[in-house]
């Protein structure tokens, strides 16, 4: 370990070759291949969520690799075993701030400075929530950010789908696949998603819209038992008897950190030259859900985090 420094602004040792920011499938997935490579990567993993969004679900059934499942904490685990085991430097705690313009970039928690010749960035996005009690309680046990991932475990349930948008309506119509009906629940009496979206909607024999209306409570002890609609216009409530229900109302990146240094498009994603992970700055990488708002995958993530650690370590040999 390296020493701890008085000053927050002493940099800790000698630049590292790479630092990597988040510990999602991205972050370590980023660590196995950059310990691999030799680069002894430091993986700052963030002191309240390390592991990333797989630590808030239970099973995982679309890794390949567990063809019985996995459960979210326990692949995290294994895939953090796994960048240690290679001599990759974890480290809980959150980067508070970034300096990434020069060629030795620094990197800041609350406590020390460090600095890196590369720099991958992976701290994810997080789906907006309802924020509503049992929310938490509840997801993975009926409550859910993903049809991808969880539509498979509602065969033949009644789901419940929340949002207006084109990703909420792609959800919902994904969802009647394998829902016995699936319930759209709209804020206002139109759609805000586009009009082939919203054809595609009306045309769908076992997908309902639920105009006017919002979630109240979500219900249940141990899974999501009902939901309780309150009409955003008249204010009556009634229940909804759906054990499934798809939060589909938008996701931020968590680019904040480096926002006005790294490219970032119009939602707050960062930009990276595709099909590589480079930004905009030399040595800077990025990759996983804070650049991709189409897969948003566990897979996608590692393979993308494989890639900014193989981008990184090119980057490095040309620099030596
Ligand atoms: P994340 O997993 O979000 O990890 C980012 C990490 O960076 C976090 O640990 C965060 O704490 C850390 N971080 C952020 N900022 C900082 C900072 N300043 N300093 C230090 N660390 C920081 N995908 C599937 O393939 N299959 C599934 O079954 C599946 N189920 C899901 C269930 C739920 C409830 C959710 C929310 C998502 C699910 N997904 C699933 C999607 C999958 O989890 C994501 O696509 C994937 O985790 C993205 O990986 P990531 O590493 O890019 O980001």
């Amino acid at each position: 370990t390296q020493p701890v420094t008085e000053t927050p602004d002493a940099p800790v040792g000698e630049p590292r070759n790479v630092i990597i920011i988040g510990s999602g499938p991205t972050g370590y997935t980023a660590a196995v291949y950059a310990a691999r490579a030799n680069l002894k990567p430091l993986v700052f993993e963030g002191s309240v969520t390390a592991g990333g969004a797989l630590m808030n679900t239970t099973e995982v059934e679309n890794f390949p690799g567990f063809r019985d499942g996995i459960t979210g904490p326990a692949l995290m685990d294994e895939m953090r075993a796994q960048a240690e085991r290679f001599g990759a430097e974890l480290v809980p705690d959150d980067v508070v701030s970034v300096e990434l313009e020069g060629e030795i970039k620094v990197v800041r928690t609350a406590t020390d400075t460090h600095t890196a010749r590369a720099v991958i960035l992976a701290t994810g996005s997080g789906y907006r929530k309802l924020e509503l009690p049992n929310e938490d309680a509840l997801s993975g046990r009926g409550v859910s950010w993903c049809a991808t991932c969880d539509g498979f475990f509602f065969r033949e349930q009644h789901i419940a789908v929340v949002g207006g948008g084109d990703s909420a309506i792609e959800e919902a119509t994904f969802l009647t696949r394998f829902g016995s009906k699936v319930s759209l629940i709209v804020r206002r009496d139109e759609l805000r998603a586009s009009k082939i979206m919203q054809e595609r909607a009306f045309a769908d024999p076992k997908l309902e819209i639920i105009w006017n209306s919002a979630v109240d409570s979500i219900n249940g002890t141990d899974s999501l038992e009902s939901v309780t609609l309150v009409d955003t216009v008249t204010g009556d409530k009634r229940d909804l008897d759906a054990t499934g229900l798809f939060i589909a109302i938008g996701h931020d990146p968590r680019s904040e950190l480096v926002k006005g240094q790294v490219d970032l498009d119009d939602n707050g994603y960062v930009t990276v030259t595709h099909p590589g992970t480079a930004t905009n700055l030399p040595g800077v990488f990025a990759a996983g859900d804070l650049v991709d708002h189409v897969y948003r995958q566990a897979i996608t993530a590692a393979g993308t985090g494989c890639a900014a650690a193989l981008d990184a370590e090119r980057f490095l040999s040309e620099l030596d």
